[in-house]
């Protein structure tokens, strides 16, 4: 095993190779950045990204858990150890292209690749960097997750850009669900009393989902939308939909609120005589875990690379598919800082923040971070056994 003062020595090279790489990977950012594909349709950004890996000694397997525009690339060091991956998201969004900065998430994860593979020789373990599609609509990780990609697997790492340097992430777990009221059509001034009108139990329920938002915690959100209430005001409505969002603190409190929405449906389809169905529209994704040995690990090399991070707990937050990364794995979702605090994600500026220079600062110092952090976890296999403590502490579970 390395010692401390070798592990010091190949993070001085790490942070070398990367000032040497960094004009490439902010071409290879900026690539993606002038050619955006939307979820599921990231097939040049994947086959980039996987061409440069081949190229760079990585296995790489593409297309896993039935998502065409993953992959899985795999290097492994001089002997047996433990096993980091990386991830990189490369989708974008309609209309603001790169708005939410995966160019960058991509470029870090491939140039901390490029850098950890060329140290492969020196390195006991596995570093693997993983291809994670459609973070902006169906959450591959989520599909990844359950598809076993992150089995056996000591610890994942991702940066985010963002307005501030932060190590300690939450996010909201989340489930989005559809209702459908049938009722039954009729003359709504000649005969209203022939028909059972869905829209009205939809209403009705929209505000009733306000009401309920109103005696629960703070951070629950539960935004909705009515996507079809009918078609003529002298038609009664037979047919009516809302799509809701549930937003919560973790995966048991958002299924106890889904409860309560599904009674509040069902008493008033009953009330009103028209039919309810009810049906999740995808997977739940879990609130985010920041694992503290991968954050503390993270925040020390920032440090050493002339950063503070900002450890407040954050006042606004999403939901986000590493959530469910990072309930099987000891896991990070570190941002790394590109734009002002007064900066937003998917807009046309966040993009454009990407490829000023403060976006390639960022990148540069994104490899350097992940790369250093990757050879204190494979160097150091006390790190790796009290992370996976604490996720197993956090949780009662974990893979592996
Ligand atoms: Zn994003």
């Amino acid at each position: 095993m390395p010692s401390s003062d070798d592990s010091s020595h190949l993070k001085q090279e790490a942070v070398r190779l990367t000032a040497s790489l960094s004009d490439d990977l902010f071409e290879f950012s900026r690539a993606l950045y002038d050619d955006p594909e939307l979820s599921l349709e990231e097939v040049r950004a994947s086959r980039r990204l996987t061409e440069i890996l081949s190229r760079e000694h990585f296995q790489v397997t593409r297309g896993v858990s039935s998502l065409p525009t993953s992959f899985v690339a795999v290097a492994r060091g001089v002997r047996p150890g433990p096993a980091v991956a990386i991830l990189a998201e490369y989708d974008a969004l309609p209309d603001v292209g790169h708005g939410c900065g995966h160019n960058l998430i991509a470029g870090s994860a491939l140039g901390a690749g490029m850098v950890l593979g060329r140290l492969r020789h020196r390195l006991p373990g596995e570093i693997r960097i993983i291809g994670t599609p459609a973070e902006e609509t169906v959450g591959g990780k989520v599909l990844m997750v359950k598809g076993g990609v992150f089995d056996n697997l000591d610890a994942v790492m991702m940066i985010h850009p963002g307005t501030e340097f932060r190590v300690f992430t939450t996010s909201l777990a989340c489930q989005s669900i559809e209702v459908i009221f049938e009722g039954k059509t009729s003359h709504a001034v000649a005969a209203p009393d022939r028909g059972v009108n869905a829209l009205d139990p939809l209403v009705q329920l929209y505000v009733g989902v306000d009401a309920l938002r109103k005696s629960l915690t703070s951070e629950v959100r539960i935004p909705g939308v009515i996507v079809e209430g009918g078609k003529r005001a002298n038609l009664v409505p037979e047919l009516a939909v809302g799509r809701f969002s549930i937003r919560a603190r973790n995966r048991t409190a958002v299924e106890a609120i889904l409860d309560r929405i599904v009674r509040l449906a069902h008493g008033l389809a009953s009330a009103s005589g028209a039919r309810v169905s009810i049906r999740r529209l995808d997977e739940t994704y879990d609130e985010m875990l920041t694992n503290s040995v991968l954050a503390g690990l993270f925040k020390e090399n920032l440090k050493a690379l002339g950063e503070e991070t900002n450890d407040a707990p954050r006042d606004r937050m999403g939901s986000l598919d590493m959530g469910n990364v990072s309930h099987a794995v000891p896991a990070l979702h570190a941002y790394v800082a590109i734009a002002p605090s007064t900066g937003a994600l998917h807009t046309r500026e966040f993009a454009q923040a990407t490829i000023s220079e403060p976006g390639r600062k960022g990148l540069l110092l994104a490899v350097q971070a992940l790369s250093m952090t990757a050879i204190d976890l494979l160097a150091q296999p006390e790190t790796v056994a009290a992370a996976r403590q604490e996720l197993l502490t956090t949780t009662g579970k974990g893979v592996k």
